[in-house]
């Protein structure tokens, strides 16, 4: 196996420069710990952006730079401060960060944002491709490299590569005002794995991947070419045992060791013993919700007055991204808020809001962390938010409360603590007031159930996770149900061919011989098709058979004056030679007055749905419709059909966006073993792709050659991508 290539934007060290010294110092944040055990030893490399930029890094000591990183396991990425400016703070920051964060107010839809995000990517890749080889396993991550799986795959198609997600994926209405979606969902599908931190994330990112690609999507596996991308939600962790092991070195502390921080909130807590102490820590970011949380405290203390002097809130906002102009008039409305509600309520021994704006070391979070009573996260929307999660990590006596908005990913795995919707006043003002008078016992139950959760499942075991499913997801595609057809295969089937003495070919139409159409009128053969279709009838002792759900007008109208041997409506019909249709099966038709007006009732409720009538079938299509609703009424169908059918002679079938009613004695399996009893046939092969030639699959023998056309499971015994590589295979036969 072959190492493992992490990408992230940015390098999970720091270099600083000084006296023409370099210097990389190892970072501490969530994402270089988790990647501890994935990116240690000489296995892996890291690529990403140092941090400097061209400009800022002196020529003469390039490669005093790249020594330092490889020391780290780390490689850099060169970047202009142009090219910063336009991937980074414009297309990442002002483009998909506040949109994927359902800011759309924010969202700026910018060309030269956009080009240079994909120039920045390609640069990425071209790292990738340069350093990586085909066994190596790549893990790119997050928002700012969402083109780059695709970018890789297309000169690796082989290599194993994975994403994570590091923010939210917007719902589909959201997603979809981005001039440039379909270009970042392909980018992203280059990937085998795409992580995201919950399960809404996860569905939201398939509805977009189904209503704006078409492509299909079973459970959480897409299907796309010859590939199945498979998407699952893990939810990030902390280094939990970190701020664990540093609560209790900070409770140990005598008060000679004691920060400057710490002493001034004992000083605080000893002049006000029943004083409560909400904190709350974020970056600097409208989609923190910080204004709002300090609105909501105000409201707080006007509707319960008796609490003034009683609590403190402390706010610690990271300054962040403060070139970003939205960012500065946001820093700008918090100090305004914050002076002028600490002006209107202070008294002489009580200012109600201590506010921070600075980033504080991590001693001093573990200051705040283990002193205040009450932990207030507010989000409007945030793709996990860990402080809460650290929080509680630190609570070694396991009180505090934390209150969570609801719309942190956080929120889906800390159901113990007390869930807001940030934009209810009401309830939060009430919330405060039960975590104020929350009894010991009750913060110690619930702090219980979440720190066991967030130690077994901290960062690292959130990485391994990931790896292991990337890896698995690797070895299940080598091991897929069929096989995929091999030049050696290929070879050793033309072989066969050659030597044998009577052939007999099913070849399935739609999704087979031809790609699937809006309008299926429309899929009909063209010139290169039909030349196949005559050099292989003409072959001596080959007897080919179009076996096809279509109707027999169609078929008629396409391949009769052809003289194609063609079995049609599953195995209703067949013609000969050019001769006339004749019925191959008796079949009842009496049941389709009654499951018509069913089938009609669907079309009216389902817009782009519609009937196709056949001679002894009903099929309902809904290729056109909406792909998740027209996935949800094939389902309510399929119920409403079996209570129906109950024991009548006729099934159901599920095709490619077709069910179809009909008689139950009918597939192609069955008339495909009845063409084969005609004569003794020492080469018998069958191609197809739906649900409906899995019939052929099984009832032919095993010694036919079956071919499935797409990577579904299936029973047959080999899979072609395409149906390019259906006409290259049949051609085969023709040479
Ligand atoms: N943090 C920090 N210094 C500070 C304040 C916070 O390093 O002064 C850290 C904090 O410990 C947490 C991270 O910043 O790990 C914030 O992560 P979160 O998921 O809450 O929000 P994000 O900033 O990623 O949106």
């Amino acid at each position: 196996m072959g190492k493992t290539i992490i990408i992230s934007n940015r390098l999970p060290v720091q270099l600083q420069i000084s006296n023409g010294t370099i210097n990389a110092i190892p970072s501490v944040g969530g994402l270089a710990t988790g990647m501890k055990s994935v990116h240690s030893g000489g296995e892996s490399l890291w690529i990403g952006w140092s941090g400097l930029t061209n400009e800022e890094t002196p020529e003469e000591l390039e490669l005093d730079i790249d020594k330092a990183l490889a020391e780290h396991g780390c490689a850099k990425v060169k970047l202009t401060a142009s090219e910063v400016d336009g991937f980074y703070f414009g297309f990442s920051n002002r483009t998909v960060w506040p949109l994927f964060h359902y800011f759309m107010e924010y969202t700026e839809f910018e060309l030269d944002f956009w080009d240079t995000y994909k120039a920045v990517n390609q640069k990425f890749a071209d790292a990738i491709i340069e350093k990586s080889n085909e066994d190596d396993t790549i893990w790119v991550h997050d928002y700012q490299l969402m083109l780059v799986p695709q970018m890789v795959r297309e000169k690796r198609p082989d290599t194993s590569i994975g994403f994570f997600l590091h923010i939210p994926f917007p719902s589909y209405e959201i997603f979809r005002t981005m001039p440039w979606r379909v270009e970042v969902l392909e980018g992203l599908l280059g990937s085998d794995l795409i992580g995201f931190h919950t399960y809404d994330y996860e569905r939201h990112f398939l509805s977009s991947v189904r209503r704006l690609l078409g492509l299909d999507v079973s459970f959480n596996e897409i299907y796309l070419d010859n590939r199945v991308i498979k998407v699952d939600s893990f939810p990030m962790g902390i280094d939990y045992k970190k701020f664990k092991d540093a609560a209790i070195a900070h409770d140990s502390k005598s008060i000679e060791e004691r920060s400057d921080l710490q002493e001034r909130l004992d000083s605080h807590k000893a002049s006000a013993p029943d004083t409560k102490l909400i904190l709350s820590i974020d970056r600097l970011d409208y989609s923190k919700g910080i204004a709002k949380r300090i609105n909501a405290f105000e409201y707080f203390l006007n509707k319960y007055p008796e609490y003034k002097e009683k609590v403190r809130l402390i706010i610690l906002a990271v300054p962040s991204r403060s070139n970003v102009p939205q960012y500065q008039l946001l820093k700008r409305e918090i100090d305004e808020l914050v002076g002028r509600i600490n002006g209107e309520l202070s008294t002489v021994n009580w200012t109600p809001i201590w506010y921070f704006y600075r980033s504080l070391p991590f001693n001093s979070l573990i200051d705040l962390y283990t002193s205040s009573d009450i932990a207030w996260l507010t989000p409007l929307r945030d793709g996990m938010n860990l402080v809460a999660k650290e929080y509680i990590a630190t609570r070694t006596d396991k009180t505090g409360v934390l209150i969570l908005s609801e719309m942190a990913g956080s929120a889906y795995e800390m159901n113990e603590a007390l869930l807001i919707n940030p934009n209810n006043f009401e309830e939060q003002a009430d919330t405060l007031r039960q975590a104020i008078h929350m009894p010991k016992d009750e913060q110690i139950a619930r702090n219980s159930f979440l720190q066991n959760r967030l130690e077994r499942y901290n960062v690292e075991v959130w990485a391994n996770e990931f790896m292991t499913a990337l890896n698995e997801k690797r070895d299940v595609g080598k091991a897929y149900v069929s096989e995929k057809i091999s030049t050696a295969i290929l070879d050793s089937m033309e072989n066969q061919y050659t030597k044998a003495k009577k052939r007999l070919l099913f070849l399935d139409y739609d999704g087979t011989l031809v790609g699937f159409h809006k309008d299926p009128q429309k899929a009909s053969p063209d010139e290169e098709l039909y030349a196949l279709l005559d050099q292989l009838q003409q072959q001596e002792n080959t007897t080919l058979f179009l076996i096809s759900g279509r109707d027999k007008q169609t078929f008629g109208k396409w391949f009769l004056p052809k003289k194609y041997n063609m079995i049609v409506e599953h195995g209703v019909w067949i013609s000969k030679n050019g001769e006339e249709f004749k019925m191959l099966e008796q079949v009842k038709s009496d049941w389709m007055g009654k499951i018509r007006p069913v089938l009609e009732s669907f079309v009216d409720r389902t817009p782009g749905s519609f009937i196709e009538e056949k001679n002894y079938s009903l099929a309902w299509h809904y290729r056109n419709t909406d792909p998740d609703f027209g996935e949800k009424r094939a389902t309510e169908l399929n119920t409403v059909l079996r209570s129906l059918i109950g024991n009548d002679d006729i099934s159901v079938l599920n095709g490619n966006k077709v069910m179809e009613v009909k008689s139950s004695n009918v597939n192609k399996g069955r008339a495909a073993v009845r063409m084969m009893a005609d004569d003794d046939y020492d080469f018998v092969f069958a191609i197809g792709d739906d649900w409906t030639d899995e019939f052929m699959f099984q009832e032919l023998p095993d010694s036919a050659v079956t071919v499935k056309v797409g990577l579904k499971k299936t029973h047959a015994k080999y899979h072609v991508e395409s149906t390019k590589r259906v006409r290259e295979l049949l051609n085969r036969f023709t040479q």
